[in-house]
């Protein structure tokens, strides 16, 4: 591992200031991600600003009916919080499906969205990968990409976002606040991710010393009928090969709104907006969730390796939907 320095942020600008004035520092969360990368050589920085002990730990209901969530918050908290349990449950159970208890209980927020793709190239220094050190290559296309994506990639990079929380930010509309030298703005979540393009090194919209210190969720009463469904290999220790978060309104037999994302398809949690749109004022029924599903999986794009995930995705959005529509759904 290379040599960095390590202090401990007493105060969000001091944090800010010395990240951003120093090209090779880096913050760390509970550092579940970011020390498996020291270790491996995937990350290289010379210091290392410990934003764990910042007083962004809380959980409060904002003003305007929605919740702010601070970046500090473990992964535990928040999927165990009474207003999330009840509000959003979509959240909760996408947190409770990644990772292990013992992760979940340290792992923070910000950190969480920030973890990086599991791609096997990507953490393997012996390899060429865009993602990890631009314009040498992308190892897994026509290698191992049996987990990663078929919307959205581009001829640089078919990783996937490896995250279940930011599956369920995205489908509620969350957004994300962040606090730069400049001061503070809001993101919206599914701005805050990106396709690869070619520039796949760049995960996220952030610029270097942007620092995360809240989530907020919206005021969101169809949020209720939510949920969260993950397909992997095992049931622990594994990340999605596809995974769906939604919330389904219906009235009189007649869906009146949807919300839906996805995970483990893209390089960014996949909001699934044309089948939200072809969903919208159909009735709830198997054939308007398979026609809606359909309307999605259209710009699939899959590798021979991975062209399971789209029937795989198909049958997982209209089981889930299903459910979401029955009278009885709890
Ligand atoms: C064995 C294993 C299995 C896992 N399984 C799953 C799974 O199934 N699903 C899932 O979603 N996750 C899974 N995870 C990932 C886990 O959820 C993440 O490692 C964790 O959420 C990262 O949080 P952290 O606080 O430890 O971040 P860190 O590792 O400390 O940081 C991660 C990144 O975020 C940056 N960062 C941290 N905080 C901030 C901030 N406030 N502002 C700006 N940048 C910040 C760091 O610089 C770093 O780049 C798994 C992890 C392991 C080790
Ligand atoms: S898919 Fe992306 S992360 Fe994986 S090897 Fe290719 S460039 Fe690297």
């Amino acid at each position: 591992m290379k040599p960095f320095d390590y202090t401990r942020a007493l105060d969000a600008p001091t944090a800010v200031a010395m990240v951003s004035e120093r090209p090779g520092a880096a913050y760390l969360g509970a550092g579940t991600n970011l020390v498996d990368h020291l270790k491996l050589g995937v990350a290289t920085p010379n210091l290392l600003v410990d934003v764990s002990g910042l007083p962004f730990d809380r959980i409060v209901p904002r003003p305007d009916g929605g919740v702010r969530v601070g970046a500090a918050v473990s992964n535990t908290d928040l999927a165990v919080d009474p207003i999330v349990r009840a509000g959003y449950p979509m959240l909760s159970r996408a947190l409770l499906a990644g990772a292990s208890a013992q992760l979940r209980n340290v792992a923070t927020t910000g950190g969480n969205l920030l973890q990086r793709t599991r791609c096997v190239y990507f953490q393997d220094v012996t390899t060429a990968c865009n993602k990890r050190e631009p314009g040498t290559g992308c190892s897994a296309i026509d290698g191992f990409h049996r987990d990663l994506a078929i919307l959205g990639a581009s001829e640089h990079c078919v990783a996937t976002h490896p995250s279940d929380m930011a599956v369920a930010l995205a489908a509620l509309d969350a957004s994300v606040v962040v606090l730069a030298v400049d001061g503070e703005r809001s993101i919206p979540m599914t701005d805050f991710h990106r396709l690869p393009g070619d520039e796949p090194e760049r995960d996220t919209v952030l610029a270097h010393g942007d620092l995360i210190t809240a989530i907020d969720l919206p005021d969101l009463p169809m949020a209720v009928r939510s949920t969260y469904r993950k397909v992997r290999d095992r049931a622990s220790y594994a990340f999605a090969l596809v995974s769906v978060a939604a919330a389904l309104e219906v009235t009189d037999g007649t869906v009146s709104d949807a919300r839906i994302a996805l995970g483990g398809m893209a390089h960014k949690p996949w909001r699934a907006t044309r089948a939200e749109q072809a969903l919208r004022g159909a009735p709830a029924t198997e054939d308007s969730f398979r026609q809606a599903a359909d309307a999605e999986l259209a710009a699939a794009r899959p590798l021979p390796g991975n062209a399971f995930k789209v029937p795989l995705a198909r049958n997982t959005m209209v089981a889930v939907l299903r459910d979401l529509a029955r009278e009885d759904w709890a």
